[in-house]
């Protein structure tokens, strides 16, 4: 099979081209799994944080975690699926089950946690395995590309949403509009109708900022300009620490800042205890993704209905998709299509 292999961690300035395309071998199914055949897979910006080594991902890894694909062979105990079935693989590759967390729900803070496309192999390549309790039926509404960014920006900017304990009529500021955030939005909408939303983005008239615009944002901004009043919850997306600071410093007393994302790439200033934390202001992370965030996120997807705005990449693209999603030269999701 074809697929898109890092080798080594590198810096993406120095070179641009960290995956090779590769002639691998069709991995086999364990009693359990499943082999699905990649039909697209979504690219998250937690890939450039594998490739840039603030995580550390097993090497050589193919990356991927939004995979959408159809069954193509059962393991001789799986028994969920029936071949043909379009199923999707999130970040939620595995957890123990039996630990503190996993027995609460919280599978996603499992000490065992395994992800996909990072402690597994992922999605960058024409087949993948995975448990047959970690794939999901995917809604016939969806097209295979519009699909994909459902599995992690989607997922988890739902996962971030719940922890922000948002409430119809309050305001929400998202700092950073990208795959994530622009699912966010929709769902405020559709959800909480009479919340305003105030969007913040790295510079006036760029391309997020305009689907910002298009999806309904009720002001726009430059992250660090003055917003026209205070929210009462918001979601920082970017990758900057800088973000932390301006985020807390508008927000509303007894108001909460989520910041959802694996890692900052520049530190977070030192705070200001009056200005940034006083008034019960709280301050919470986001980590992975549970299987019932996963399940929740598409059903109400498909109600909504959500439409993902989707830049389609081919597999041989993929070092292109992310240079592409570091500079944020698109709108909405980068996805490859495969097969
Ligand atoms: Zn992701
Ligand atoms: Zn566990």
């Amino acid at each position: 099979m074809k697929a898109q292999v890092l080798k080594q961690i590198v810096k993406l300035d120095e070179n641009p081209k960290p995956l090779e395309l590769v002639d691998a071998v069709v991995p086999i199914p364990g009693s359990k799994q499943i082999l699905v055949k990649v039909l697209a897979c979504g690219i998250c910006h937690t890939e450039l944080d594998e490739v840039e080594g603030r995580i550390t991902p097993k090497l050589p890894v193919i990356l991927g975690h939004e995979i959408v694909g159809k069954v193509e062979k059962s393991g001789s105990n799986a028994n969920k699926f029936g071949l043909g079935d379009r199923v999707g693989v999130a970040w939620i590759n595995s957890a123990c089950g039996e630990c503190y967390f996993c027995k609460r729900g919280n599978e996603n803070l499992c000490s065992q946690f395994q992800a996909t496309g990072c402690d597994v192999d992922g999605g960058y390549a024409e087949y993948v395995v995975v448990s047959e309790d970690f794939a999901y039926l995917i809604p016939r509404s969806f097209t295979d590309l519009n699909a994909a960014p459902l599995l992690c920006a989607g997922a988890i900017g739902w996962r971030a949403l719940k922890l922000t304990g948002i409430e119809d009529g309050e305001t929400l500021a998202l700092y950073g509009f990208g795959a994530s955030a622009h699912i966010v939005l929709q769902i405020v909408k559709s959800k909480f109708p009479n919340s305003k939303v105030f969007v913040f983005t790295r510079s006036k008239r760029d391309p997020p900022s305009q689907l910002a615009e298009e999806e309904g944002a009720d002001w726009l901004g430059v992250t660090g300009e003055e917003p026209p009043g205070k929210y009462n919850k918001a979601i920082d997306t970017t990758p900057v620490g800088m973000t932390v600071m301006h985020a807390l410093r508008n927000l509303e007393k007894g108001g909460r800042l989520v910041m959802n994302l694996i890692r900052k790439e520049t530190p977070i200033p030192e705070l200001d205890y009056v200005k940034h934390l006083w008034q019960e202001k709280e301050v919470k992370s986001v980590a992975n993704v549970t299987r019932k965030d996963v399940q929740e996120f598409l059903s109400l997807a498909a109600e909504i209905p959500i439409a993902a705005e989707v830049n389609e990449f081919k597999l041989e693209q993929a070092n292109d998709a992310l240079i592409a999603l570091k500079k944020g030269r698109y709108r909405g999701a980068g996805v490859l299509r495969i097969g």
